[in-house]
């Protein structure tokens, strides 16, 4: 968890888009990367302030990607 959480910081960016407005995301917190840690599907769900929710998840690089 650590060491994955090391991995995250030092090549991993922190924001994500909204597929749907386009408005982006920052994870300052990690607070939705700790839920994708905890989560064994690797997804987790986000409701953007446009009012429809997408799924977040982190690809092999660390990076967020996000889907409808
Ligand atoms: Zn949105």
């Amino acid at each position: 968890m650590l060491e994955f959480k090391h991995f995250y910081i030092d090549f991993a960016k922190s924001d994500f888009t909204c597929p749907h407005c386009k408005k982006i995301h920052d994870d300052t917190e990690l607070k939705y990367f700790d839920r994708i840690n905890k989560n064994k599907s690797w997804i987790t769900k986000v409701n953007c302030e446009c009012g429809k929710p997408f799924k977040l998840t982190v690809n092999y690089k660390g990076d967020f990607e996000t889907f409808k």
